[in-house]
Parts: C-alpha cells; structure tokens; sequence
C-alpha cells in the first residue's frame, strides 16, 4: 500500500535491521527499542488490523512470532518478553499496517506494562458480558 512505512520497508525502499523473513512474514528490529532486541513482526501483505487477516496469513505470523521471539530471548539472554499487538487508534496503533512487538523483558527493567484495572458492577454485568462476547465469537467462527 502507496504512503504505508511497513509496506516501504517490505519494499526494500527504506532499510531494516531484518532479523526474517519469508514469503509472508518480514521482521526486523524497531528503531526506537525498548529494550535492545525489541522486534516487530508484520505480514509482507498490508492488512491494517488483525480482524482483517485471513486464517492462513494470521496463522503463519503467529509461528513466526513464537519462533522470533524463541531467538529474541535466547539472543538477549533475557528472562521474559511481551508480545503486543495494537489495533486502531484508540488502541494507540502508530502504524496502520498490522504489527506484533516482541519485547524482551527482564525482572526488573522498569518498562511497565501496567494497566489501570476497571471494576465491573456486579457478578452479573460480567457474566452477561462474557455471554454476549461467546456468541458473537462463535458467529465469527462460523
Ligand atoms: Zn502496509
């Protein structure tokens, strides 16, 4: 996709520290890391949100993301890391072109990834919720 930064680096026209890539799957090293060996993982095709990905393509991105990130800690020597994955604005999705962020984590290292906790109003707003949520999941599913 023409003016897309991922869509440019899976071009070729812009530059990437590549740590992979395949037939679908491009990754490379962010350029503004939170730690060193934070990775971003993406489909060489432009979807812009993971509700907009077809099986096949989800399913290849998420090995990918597990097998990197296997290679992201084992190289890093790190204790943990995260896998964040944003979609649309409200969800703070700087890139409009989907994107896994591994991130390597130590005990510790005061990244933070805490979120404010919200409270539901009772057991039963929560259980009607979760009932909404099912149906509709399985729909998508069918
Ligand atoms: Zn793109």
């Amino acid at each position: 996709m023409k003016d897309c930064l991922f869509c440019k680096i899976v071009a070729g026209e812009i530059p990437c520290a590549k740590v992979f890539e395949d037939g679908s799957v491009l990754a490379f090293l962010d350029i503004n890391p939170a730690a060193k060996g934070h990775t971003l993982v993406i489909p060489k095709k432009h979807f812009e949100t993971l509700a907009e990905m077809p099986d096949a393509e989800l399913g290849k991105l998420a090995i990918a993301v597990r097998d990197i990130a296997k290679a992201v800690v084992k190289e890093t020597k790190t204790q943990g890391f995260n896998v964040v994955q944003s979609n649309g604005t409200a969800a703070e999705q700087e890139i409009p072109h989907v994107h896994f962020h591994i991130v390597p984590r130590f005990v510790g290292d005061g990244i933070g990834m805490r979120w404010k906790r919200a409270k539901y109003s009772s057991g039963a707003e929560m259980a009607g919720l979760a009932e909404k949520i099912l149906k509709l999941t399985e729909n998508e599913r069918r």
